[in-house]
C-alpha cells in the first residue's frame, strides 16, 4: 500500500469519505503535490501546514469532513471561495466530473499563482470544469450563481440569513464554512431547503478578510 493509499484508509477507518466519489478524489490526486517541499515528507499526515503569505492547506480530516458535509453530485455547481494551495478545487472537480462546474476564488495573487501551478501538476487528472478567479470572494461571486453548493476555506465573522452567500444559493442548496474569529470557530452547515444552520465540527481557519470579511486590525 502506497502512503496515499494509507492516508486514504485510515480516513475510511475514522468514519470519512462517505462517498465513492470522495474516496476515488483523494486517491486520485496526491496530496504532496500540493504541499511546499519543506513538509513534503509529512504531505500524508493529518496536519495542515503553512503554504505561504501565512495561510494553511487544510489537514486530510478537516478536508474529508468538509467533503462529506457537502454531499457533492457529479454534475453539480460550486462556488469555492479560498483557492488556497488548490487541493480542495481539484478534490471537488474530480468529483463533480465533465457535468459538474467549480468556480474557485482565492484574494491573493501569490497563492492564485501558487494554486495555478499546483493544479497544472494534475491536470490530466482532472475534468475541464474549473474556473480560477483572483478576487476578492467574501460576497461570493453573483455573476455564476445559484450554486448548488458554496464552500468556504476561511473564517468569516459571520452567516446571516441575508448574506450574498444564502442569496446566491438554490432552493435546495448547502453552505459548509468555518464562522468564528481566532479563538473561536466553528464549521457551520447550512441547508436552504429547511433554511437552518448547524454547528457541526469545532475548527480553526484563517480569516476570510476582504469586504465581507474580517477588518485588518
Ligand atoms: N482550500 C485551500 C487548500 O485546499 O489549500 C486552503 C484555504 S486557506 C485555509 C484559506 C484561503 O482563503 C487562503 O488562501 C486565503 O488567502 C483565502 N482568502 C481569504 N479571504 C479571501 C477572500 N475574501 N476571497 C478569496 N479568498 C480568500
Amino acid at each position: 500500500m502506497s502512503e496515499l493509499e494509507m492516508m486514504v484508509a485510515r480516513l475510511r477507518t475514522m468514519g470519512f469519505l462517505k462517498s465513492e466519489q470522495a474516496e476515488k478524489a483523494m486517491l486520485t490526486i496526491d496530496r504532496a503535490i500540493f504541499i511546499p517541499n519543506e513538509y513534503k515528507s509529512l504531505a500524508y499526515s493529518d496536519n495542515a501546514f503553512p503554504i505561504g503569505y501565512g495561510q494553511t492547506i487544510s489537514a486530510p480530516t478537516v478536508v474529508s469532513f468538509m467533503l462529506d458535509k457537502l454531499e457533492l453530485k457529479p454534475g453539480m455547481k460550486i462556488l469555492e471561495v479560498g483557492t488556497g494551495s488548490g487541493y480542495n478545487a481539484a478534490l471537488i472537480s474530480h468529483i463533480l466530473g465533465v457535468r459538474g462546474k467549480l468556480i474557485s476564488i482565492e484574494i491573493l495573487p501569490q497563492l492564485y499563482d501558487l494554486a495555478k501551478k499546483n493544479l497544472s501538476k494534475v491536470a490530466s487528472l482532472l475534468p475541464n470544469n474549473l474556473t480560477m478567479l483572483c478576487m476578492d470572494g467574501s460576497e461570493g461571486y453573483e455573476k455564476e450563481a445559484l450554486y448548488d453548493r458554496i464552500v468556504i476555506t476561511a473564517a468569516m465573522p459571520s452567516l446571516e440569513f441575508n448574506s450574498p452567500f444564502v442569496k446566491q444559493l438554490k432552493k435546495d442548496g448547502k453552505i459548509v464554512a468555518p464562522v468564528g474569529n481566532s479563538w473561536s470557530q466553528n464549521l457551520i452547515l447550512y441547508d436552504n431547503k429547511t433554511r437552518t444552520s448547524q454547528r457541526v465540527l469545532s475548527v480553526m481557519f484563517v480569516p476570510l478578510v476582504g469586504k465581507g470579511g474580517f477588518k485588518p486590525d
